[in-house]
């Protein structure tokens, strides 16, 4: 399916300069929303996943009816202070100073097969950062899906280790 005809580009939209890729109205189509996710599962299958790891808001989106499907689990990767139990944490940088990611310490167990997800590939510091926690954990990367990559931030150069599949490319 040509997904891209669904992808509304916002200009100048958080800030000025920038080409907001907005999956909201991918989302909205119900046919072309289930087919993006289909192939995500496709790819989970053939990966032989134990669990989806995803961080917020959007890699929820992706990751959490990649899961149902498979009737495995999802671990959700929050910002700082939203997850209630005990966590592990990772800090990144960001164009501007850092930012920092967490996940519960019990939400990988020690060998298991995880599959990352995410909205869209950029620079790469958030799935980067999100691998960090997993590997931690003792988590075993077997690939990453993204609806969208822009493959002009290079975001891939920080994967050159790992599988990844992405349904659309800027
Ligand atoms: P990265 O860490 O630079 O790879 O940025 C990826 C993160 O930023 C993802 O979690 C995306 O949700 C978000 N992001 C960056 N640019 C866009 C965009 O154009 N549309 C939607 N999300 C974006």
């Amino acid at each position: 399916m040509d997904y891209k005809q669904h992808i509304t580009i916002v200009e100048d939209w958080p800030k000025e300069g920038i080409k907001f890729k907005d999956i909201t109205t991918l989302m909205d189509n119900g046919p072309a929303f289930k087919s993006a996710i289909d192939d995500i599962v496709e790819y989970a299958k053939q990966q032989n996943v134990d669990v989806i790891v995803g961080p917020e808001a959007r890699g929820f989106i992706v990751g959490c009816p990649v899961a149902y499907a498979l009737g495995v689990g999802f671990a959700p990767v929050r910002k700082e202070g939203k997850l209630p139990r005990d966590t592990i944490k990772v800090e990144y940088g960001l164009e501007y100073g850092t930012d920092a990611l967490t996940i519960h310490k019990d939400a990988i167990k020690p060998g298991q097969r995880v599959l990352f997800t995410d909205d869209l590939l950029a620079t790469g510091g958030t799935v980067e950062a999100t691998l960090d926690l997993v590997e931690q954990l003792g988590g075993e990367v077997v690939g990453c899906a993204f609806l969208i990559e822009l493959s002009y931030l290079n975001g891939r150069e920080k994967l050159k280790d790992y599988d990844i599949l992405t349904l659309m490319e800027y």
